[in-house]
């Protein structure tokens, strides 16, 4: 080795170039932060991958002429006021150097616009008035040229696409095209909210089966869209996204924490949709924590931390769950009918659900039981429609909360014995606190047990015990033991119990699904009824008399009415019942 000395400066513009701009979705970031940064309204992509070449076109305020010279050195920035999206001063140096790059702008305080020509080390070479509109066009021609290890496989679409949707959802008031090739991929309008982008960029999305909400506190200033849990999940964790200050980050925690809230809405395995925009004064966020400002420093994490969690669970029980779409409620239904089999067990006594607290209930109409259907769901009416609800499910979700609220441990009697225990057992009951005590050949005794679980028959105390020893930690522990002791399909049910049940689970803070993350219930709104049948006029509500019904529906003979019609016609005393039920609306 020899002796240490300082790199030489075009070795460390070169480092620090690598790590600005590492692929053609760095560039295209770096670009559309500009022109964001520019005040842009409008905002045209061109991509041309086999190229790598791309070029972002806005209409901002543009750069002065007299600045041109210094635009793309090293460090040379107009943005020191902490509240844009650049601040570094290196994003043009770095595409200087790992490309070719060209400017086209005019800003206000100039006559005309200029055409402008960068060399690798970021110096003007050439410069020439164009006609143009304000605005700023940058292209980025031959990325990497020099540098083929970075080219190994040519850039993809997708990331390039999300890198725009995700500035649109952050910038809702900028109209957006993205061009590959020459071919139009994206056009996006301006609009009001996040939400509104949200549905821009997922047609697919029904906007009654997403909850938004703007909400300023303090210096915050929080947008938040999620999905509504029973009607829009995914596999995998793609759209938790969190955005601060225009731009989306990875924060992984915050990720974590929003899973978490959502964890007990959703099926397994499956991921929610939600995405957080958070605003804050500049001076409350460091970005001098990775190159490409995709990671931050947030003052009091915490404090944000636990906001978001609140923010999150006030707007997931807001959620209505009424989907819209009648063909959704229908496939739903379908879905739903698969998912339970009803189970012929032996009557079990009907436990009435537990009382919880009446202040948590989120807005649900009152609902009145009207019948059981194939001793599985519970038809309920209310002024605005019909519910199909699942009395397995929601009983489910009556118990899960009952158990979470009363969980703390009460000592035994007696003690109940538990036979054939797996060492893992063992261990899963002393984690969850419950001590059980060797008794003997695989034999021990549990004298203590959460209250929720408390019954007067020690079989099933034993059986809940037999539950928890299986599950893999409290969340699931709960879960399985709700599952356990919930009212089982096939079971009949009476009027009142069903009243009962829908009255304790119409308490519950999350109705709209179980603890598994099943709906419970399907929606069959009045409105969407009206609809399908096609009626527009109004309800009758006079009763209608056997004879009458009987002469509606044609049950006497044609003769008979032919008759009565040509006695009327002649004149005739026309007492006959039928002639007012002919004329009126049904
Ligand atoms: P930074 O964005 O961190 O300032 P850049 O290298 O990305 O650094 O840009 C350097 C400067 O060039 C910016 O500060 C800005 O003054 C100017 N600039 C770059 N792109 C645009 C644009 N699209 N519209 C107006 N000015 C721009
Ligand atoms: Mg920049």
């Amino acid at each position: 080795m020899s002796k240490i000395q300082p790199l030489n400066p075009e070795r460390i513009a070169q480092m620090a170039a690598g790590e600005v701009i590492d692929s053609l979705e760095a560039a295209l970031r770096e670009l559309l932060e500009n022109a964001l940064d520019a005040q842009a309204t409008r905002i045209q992509v061109e991509i041309w991958p086999s190229r790598w070449q791309v070029r972002v076109a806005d209409n901002g305020q543009g750069i002065p002429g007299s600045e041109l010279e210094q635009v793309a050195r090293r460090h040379t920035t107009s943005k020191l006021d902490g509240r844009s999206l650049g601040f570094r001063g290196e994003a043009l140096h770095s595409l200087a150097r790992l490309g070719s790059l060209t400017i086209q702008t005019r800003h206000a305080a100039d006559a005309h616009g200029w055409l402008a020509a960068y060399d690798r080390q970021g110096e003007l070479t050439h410069r020439q008035p164009a006609a143009m509109a304000l605005g700023t066009v940058v292209t980025v021609a031959d990325l990497f040229a020099d540098w083929p290890l970075r080219r190994r496989s040519l850039p993809q679409t997708r990331p390039l696409l999300t890198l725009v949707q995700n500035a649109a959802l952050a910038h809702p008031w900028v109209s957006w095209q993205v061009r590959q090739e020459g071919q139009l991929l994206l056009s996006l309008w301006p609009g009001q909210s996040l939400q509104d982008l949200l549905l821009q960029v997922l047609p697919q999305v029904d906007p009654s089966d997403l909850r938004y909400r703007r909400i300023r506190e303090g210096d915050s200033d929080w947008e938040m869209v999620l999905g509504l849990p029973d009607r829009l999940h995914r596999p995998r964790p793609d759209w938790i996204r969190v955005a601060v200050n225009g731009r989306f980050v990875q924060m992984p925690e915050w990720q974590r924490l929003i899973q978490s809230v959502f964890q007990h809405a959703l099926p397994r395995h499956r991921y929610p949709l939600v995405v957080v925009h958070l605003r804050l004064p500049p001076e409350q966020v460091d970005w001098n924590r990775h190159p490409a400002k995709s990671e931050l420093y947030l003052q009091d994490p915490e404090i944000r931390q636990e906001q978001l969690r609140q923010h999150l669970h006030a707007l997931l029980q807001s959620g209505s769950g009424q989907a819209s779409r009648r063909s959704v409620h229908l496939i739903r239904a379908s879905e739903a009918k698969s998912v339970y089999e009803a189970s012929r067990q032996p009557h079990l006594p009907f436990n009435p659900a537990p009382a919880a607290p009446a202040c948590s209930a989120p807005s649900l109409p009152p609902l009145r039981a009207l019948a059981q259907l194939h001793r599985i769901y519970i038809l309920a009416e209310h002024p605005q429609g019909l519910w199909l609800v699942e009395q397995h499910l929601a009983h489910e979700r009556v118990r899960y909360e009952y158990i979470q609220r009363h969980w703390q441990p009460v000592e035994l009697e007696t003690p109940v014995m538990l036979q054939g225990l797996s060492p893992q057992a063992v261990e899963q009951l002393e984690q969850l606190g419950l001590e059980p005590e060797p008794f003997g050949p695989n034999t021990y005794l549990v004298r203590r047990l959460p209250l929720a679980l408390w019954s007067e028959d020690p079989k099933e105390i034993q059986g809940s015990l037999l539950e928890l020893s299986r599950c893999a930690d409290l969340e699931s522990a709960q879960v399985a033991v709700a599952c356990r002791g919930a009212l089982r399909n096939g079971i009949p049910l009476t009027l009142e119990q069903m009243q009962q049940l829908l009255e304790a689970w119409q308490r519950t803070a999350n109705p709209h699904t179980c603890p598994h993350g099943r709906p419970v219930y399907l929606a069959l709104a009045e409105k969407d009824l009206a609809r399908y049948f096609r009626r527009r006029w109004g309800i009758c509500d006079r009763p209608i008399s056997n004879s009458k019904m009987g002469s509606i529906l044609e049950l006497e003979p044609l003769g008979d009415r032919f008759a009565a019609q040509v006695r009327r016609s002649a004149g005739s005393s026309a007492s006959d019942p039928t002639d007012e039920a002919n004329a009126a609306p049904l």
